[in-house]
């Protein structure tokens, strides 16, 4: 019986795809066209940073011990920084779709993606916690989407979500027209921790969707060590470059 239900709701409201409409879905939510236009970030790339790395240096068989340049010798926040595809032109639909709550349905996609790449670094964490929107943004906006992509990982992998603990505290204005530098300072002190005792000595998982210069996820990870936290993981959905 639930199964006729479930044809005749195909029937009368196919399934297309939320990027073109096409009906020839290839990923629950996304066409087989659509899905091969997005760079999925695949081994190997930086095992610090998540930055995809040119093919050359990896060598077969060697489970992925590559540093890149750029992170090589350095101290950061975080123990590991992980990005499931490339924000380019052929993503930035799907993300803006996703930001503006119109299709916030594409948290358990996305969610879902972010278990089949990142199983591995998922295997070491202990929480969730996603990057939080400030109060006054909350309110325009609706809902976070960090907080959506956190609650559906939770979720699928069987985790404790806390939407509260970290807060954002001091209200900036968008950092879209800034350079890394104004965008670090930008941001510095802007978060607290709430009820630290519930990530003391934990490993954290730091949900965001997009990440660009990365000074939001770096001041959010000091500031979660600086509570307590044992190590802390980046997950985004996507990444500038
Ligand atoms: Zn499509
Ligand atoms: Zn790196």
């Amino acid at each position: 019986m639930v199964n006729l239900f479930k044809s005749l709701f195909d029937l009368f409201f196919p399934r297309v795809c939320v990027l073109c409409r096409s009906t020839d879905l290839s990923y629950s939510k996304i066409c087989k066209e659509c899905y091969s236009k997005i760079t999925f970030i695949e081994s190997p790339y930086c095992l610090r940073c998540g930055v995809k790395l040119p093919a050359a240096i990896f060598q077969k068989n060697v489970v992925n011990p590559v540093i890149c340049p750029s992170c090589s010798g350095k101290k950061f926040p975080f123990k590991r920084m992980q990005s499931v595809f490339i924000y380019d032109e052929n993503s930035r639909d799907l993300l803006l779709r996703f930001k503006h709550a119109d299709q916030s349905h594409l948290a358990d996609l996305f969610a879902e993606w972010m278990v089949l790449h990142a199983h591995e670094m998922l295997r070491e964490v202990d929480c969730i916690i996603p990057v939080p929107l400030h109060p006054k943004r909350l309110r325009h906006r609706q809902y976070n989407q960090s907080a959506e992509l956190a609650r559906h990982l939770s979720k699928l992998i069987q985790l404790p979500f806390y939407s509260s603990v970290l807060s954002r505290c001091i209200f900036k204005e968008t950092q879209g027209y800034k350079g890394f530098r104004q965008r670090r300072l930008n941001v510095r002190g802007a978060f607290a921790v709430q009820r630290s005792y519930l990530i003391e000595g934990k490993h954290v998982l730091l949900v965001d969707d997009v990440m660009a210069s990365g000074s939001t996820v770096m001041e959010c990870s000091r500031e979660l060590k600086r509570s307590g936290a044992k190590r802390v993981y980046i997950l985004t959905v996507a990444r500038t470059l």
